[in-house]
């Protein structure tokens, strides 16, 4: 079984994977915790931005294929290198053979409004795609893209920059706000 939580910044997605976490937990499920290490804002652990935390390792997918009857926690898919979206997905396979249950999180779209490789050929393999909205910071509707604010250039999906420096927005605000750059 494979589970993917999707949708923009602060959406609630890491608060999802530790609710789902301390469940399985609750069951004394044996529980393996993952993200990128590209991830280098809280090394070592999972923190939604409403404060809860769980310890975590660094995702290595050579080290996941010996695991066996587990529930699995994959943050931040949107981080592992696009290279190696193939290996992921035949890594999930792989662990879905070995009878762990899987749950994955990640951004669906860049800043730029790219689809995340990683992300989206993960959720084409899902049992089932939860897709979380965040409130958008012009209407207040449901924001389904994360607006990068920083100074850096951000330009394909690689570039994509790791931070704070996001807003979510959604996709009515994000267009009306294109349209009036041409008038
Ligand atoms: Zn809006």
């Amino acid at each position: 079984m494979i589970t993917a939580i999707t949708g923009p910044v602060c959406s609630g997605k890491t608060e999802y994977l530790i609710k789902r976490i301390n469940k399985s937990f609750a069951c004394s499920s044996d529980i393996e915790v993952y993200k990128p290490y590209q991830d280098t804002r809280n090394p070592g652990k999972l923190v939604s931005r409403n404060g809860e935390e769980f310890e975590c390792e660094d995702l290595s997918l050579n080290m996941m294929e010996s695991v066996w009857n587990s529930a699995i926690f994959i943050d931040e898919i949107n981080l592992i290198p696009v290279e190696y979206t193939d290996k992921f997905i035949e890594t999930i396979f792989l662990l879905c053979k070995q009878e762990n249950l899987i749950y994955g999180a990640g951004l669906n779209l860049t800043s730029n409004m790219l689809v995340y490789p990683q992300m989206a050929a993960f959720m084409a393999i899902a049992d089932d795609i939860k897709v979380l909205t965040a409130s958008c910071k012009y209407c207040k509707g449901a924001a389904q893209y994360s607006e990068y604010i920083g100074k850096e250039e951000v330009k394909g999906v690689q570039d994509h920059k790791i931070g704070y420096d996001f807003r979510p927005v959604c996709f009515s605000c994000k267009f009306v706000a294109e349209r009036k750059e041409y008038l």
